[in-house]
């Protein structure tokens, strides 16, 4: 006897990949209450989902292979349906499912691949036991991976364009010779709040640059804005909206929460002068915005003050960039136009060499 429900097959919809430095993040589409588990063995996880198909139109996008995953294979079993990944070592494994949200309709099924030994330790390691130079700065392509950001009218994806902008920072920064700056992510995959904050920490930076674009509903809104941390809160509805979008980034990984932020940020903040930092915050958006004006429109004429948790950072200059707006149609190809990207790339640079001038001329 088996009833009508019985029988309906949950769908996977879709299937993602994302390879980051220390992990590979496996990320299925499907339905609430998917009966499904996974396993590892030495050279392969293996996903069983119990009574599903797959749809013929994403069925190629299964198959993916980087330098963790070997290769993927399909087997059915009765209404089973087993995903296999052949793994070129062995991993921790972590799973978990993800909601729907704004911009994801379906409920995710997430596992991730994570190397036993981030290979960025051994590095870190030998940079660190040299002096590290004077003057670092971390710059930080919001968003990522699974978490594109704000949308675009015309398909641009936020992380994209801050990726674009934020290595061309990077390589302006890095020709200038006298400052050296350090990406806390080079490609398209997820890095959590709080540890886009640990990179800064692990380099002895001494600033912080956080890149984003904005986006509302009104096609209209236009021009860029600075925001500089602030304790007490922020001083526009806009940036409390930007706050909480910004700040709500983090259930994307699924493996953080808020208040977790809060309490690492406890640990970190106890050192150092707080009213310092905010003071030089402040001095820093200043300078960047003056050099962003002379590009373009602004949306804000002074900086901005609000509670991000990626402008955590302890005891440094810490600011957040938000470009132009990317609902903006015309703003939107701007963003998308290497020539700008490189004039923005510029214009931050800049700001920061003002910045830098400043503090040596006072001391
Ligand atoms: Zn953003």
């Amino acid at each position: 006897m088996t009833s009508a429900f019985a029988e309906e097959k949950t769908t996977l919809f879709d299937f993602r990949y994302w390879t980051a430095p220390n992990h590979t993040r496996i990320v299925v589409d499907t339905e609430e209450n998917t009966l499904f588990s996974v396993s590892a063995k030495d050279n392969y996880v293996l996903l069983s989902v119990e009574s599903a198909e797959v749809l013929p139109q994403t069925f190629s996008h299964l198959f993916f292979e980087d330098e963790r995953i070997k290769r993927t294979q399909i087997k059915r079993s009765g209404d089973d349906i087993r995903l296999i990944f052949y793994t070129n070592n062995v991993f921790k494994v972590k799973h978990y499912t993800l909601a729907p949200n704004k911009k994801y309709k379906y409920h995710r099924l997430v596992i991730d691949l994570i190397d036993l030994l981030p290979k960025t330790a051994l590095t870190d390691t030998a940079i660190e036991q040299y002096d590290a130079p004077r003057k670092v700065v971390i710059v930080d392509a919001g968003h990522g991976g699974e978490d594109p950001g704000a949308l675009g009218k015309n398909g641009s994806r936020e992380k994209d364009v801050n990726l674009a902008i934020a290595k061309k920072l990077v390589d302006t920064i890095n020709q200038s010779g006298d400052i050296t700056a350090i990406l806390t992510r080079s490609g398209d995959y997820y890095i959590p709040l709080t540890e886009r904050i640990t990179i800064g920490l692990r380099k002895k930076a001494t600033m912080f640059i956080s890149i984003h674009a904005d986006a509302v509903e009104s096609s209209s809104a236009k021009g860029a804005s600075i925001y500089s941390l602030s304790e007490k809160g922020e001083t526009s509805k806009l940036a409390k909206q930007l706050e909480q979008s910004e700040n709500s980034v983090d259930q994307f990984g699924g493996v953080e929460k808020v208040i977790d932020n809060d309490q690492f940020l406890k640990t970190i903040l106890t050192d150092f002068s707080r009213k310092d930092r905010d003071i030089q915050s402040q001095q820093l958006a200043t300078t960047i915005l003056k050099q962003i004006s002379a590009i373009g429109p602004v949306h804000k004429k002074t900086p901005q003050k609000a509670n991000f948790v990626v402008l955590k950072s302890p005891a440094i200059p810490s600011v957040l960039v938000e470009t132009a707006f990317i609902s903006n149609p015309e703003q939107e190809a701007r963003l998308n136009n290497w020539r700008e990207q490189q004039k923005i790339a510029d214009a931050i640079f800049q700001g920061i060499k003002d910045y830098y001038s400043a503090v040596e001329a006072s001391l």
